[in-house]
């Protein structure tokens, strides 16, 4: 199935890509099954905009899912990439970059005072849990129901993100006993999880503080607070998992803005600037217990790779504290303007969720506090709001379970454009009393 756009040159290249990729892509919600039609191959990016292979323009809302604060090619990250590479591409030593990134990181998060890099957020996962696991000398790992931790084995139980979209319960492949070391609990459930930490003895508790990967589901008042408490009283470790909102919904990530401490942080996505990094952070006594100044092991052929330091590096020299402040408001201004075009449509059901840098638009008339209410929204007419945006030159995520990924590129006069293309699309559905 296919929308308006001219797509004659991805349709070639998604019919190759499908005889050599499974699913025709590296990575499962780029085929965009989820809202009906075939992947869109991209040839460049200019700031806010993409330009596919078939010469179509999009305002870009993904931005690689996060990673992409500045949007996309900003001079500064390319000029910095670039001379990196000119000056060799990995090393496997030390390099100063290294411990210049980690001081920055350092300077940024309050509960970090060392941090381990490694080239993806599902490996500073890894590591997160075998630390706490270590320390704790516990197994079992609590994670709340819609979360994404990336593709843990243990951690994809009832998770988020391409699995909320292929409604995969869990995975296949998955050992039993992988599954069996994690207890799954609702999001803002504070029952629940008192009721779990009084029967299981956890290492620890993982939770992304403003998860985003069932669509954007923030805390309930009080519930990070929560999770803090109860860590404590059950002698777990709490992680949280700031691949999305560390460096993004303010400097020192949603631990700033909450006031709520991790013992273990991950980080990911901007932390890379576009590049493959991630890192996993906390006190001082934990980190030391990773190889090889303990006995934790952990490591990475391209952990802390020079191309990645330096595009990370870039990346946050960019980020001052007006840069946040434009970044909310611009935000902001786009999460009422979607609320406003839906409401010009006829009064079309949607919860316009927001938080500095992300949101998410869910198709629905009651609030979403939980995985469960997220995957109570209609899917259907999100896939077909999602088509036409798309044949209007706005590339959104392409599932009712992502965040859109505003960025210090997107103009106001975009936002503007956004949010008329936006209008179009609700009308464009039609009556949602009947049905679409
Ligand atoms: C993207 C993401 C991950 C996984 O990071 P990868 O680099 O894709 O492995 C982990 N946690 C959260 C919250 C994420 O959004």
């Amino acid at each position: 199935m296919t929308t308006s756009l001219t797509d004659t040159r991805s349709s070639e290249l998604y019919r190759q890509a499908l005889e050599v990729l499974p699913g025709g892509v590296n990575s499962p919600v780029r085929a965009m099954r989820a809202i009906g039609r075939d992947p869109i191959f991209i040839a460049r990016g200019e700031g806010a905009e993409l330009l596919d292979v078939d010469g179509n323009r999009f305002l870009d809302y993904v931005c690689s899912w996060g990673p992409l604060i500045h949007g996309h090619a900003h001079p500064r990250i390319v000029a910095a990439v670039t001379e990196a590479a000119a000056a060799g591409t990995s090393f496997g030593a030390p390099t100063p970059g290294e411990v210049e990134l980690a001081l920055e990181v350092i300077r940024r998060m309050d509960s970090v005072d060392m941090l381990r890099m490694t080239s993806s957020g599902t490996e500073a996962t890894m590591t997160a849990i075998r630390l706490a696991r270590a320390a704790t000398g516990r197994e079992r790992v609590l994670k709340f129901a819609g979360a994404y931790h990336g593709h843990v084995d243990g951690l994809l139980a009832q998770a988020g993100s391409g699995l909320a979209t292929q409604a995969l319960p869990s995975s296949p492949g998955v050992p039993e006993s992988a599954a069996a070391s994690t207890v799954v609990v609702p999001w803002n459930d504070p029952h629940s999880l008192a009721e779990a930490v009084d029967r299981y003895e956890l290492a620890a508790i993982i939770a992304e503080p403003l998860p985003a990967n069932m669509g954007l589901v923030p805390p309930r008042d009080g519930f990070l607070e929560l999770l803090r408490e109860q860590a404590d009283a059950g002698g777990a470790l709490l992680v949280l998992d700031e691949v999305i909102s560390g460096f993004r919904v303010a400097s020192g990530g949603a631990q700033e803005l909450t006031g709520v401490s991790a013992d273990i942080t991950i980080m990911g996505k901007i932390l890379g600037g576009g590049l493959p990094a991630a890192a996993v952070g906390g006190r001082a006594e934990l980190m030391r217990m990773l190889a090889p100044s303990g006995e934790v092991y952990q490591a990475g052929t391209l952990s802390g790779n020079p191309l990645a330091v330096a595009a990370g590096l870039a990346t946050l020299a960019l980020l001052d504290e007006p840069s946040y402040l434009r970044l909310a408001s611009l935000t902001e201004r786009l999460a009422d303007g979607l609320r406003g075009a839906a409401a010009a449509a006829g009064g079309y059901p949607v919860e316009v969720v927001s938080a500095p840098g992300l949101l998410t638009v869910f198709f629905t008339d009651r609030p979403v506090l939980s995985f469960e209410d997220a995957q109570a929204c209609d899917l259907g007419a999100h896939a077909a709001w999602c088509r036409e945006l798309l044949s209007r030159g706005v590339y959104p995520p392409p599932s009712q379970f992502e965040a859109w990924f505003p960025s210090l590129a997107h103009t106001p006069e975009q936002i503007e454009r956004t949010i008329e293309a936006a209008a179009a699309s609700f009308v464009a559905l039609g009556d949602p009393g009947q049905g679409s």
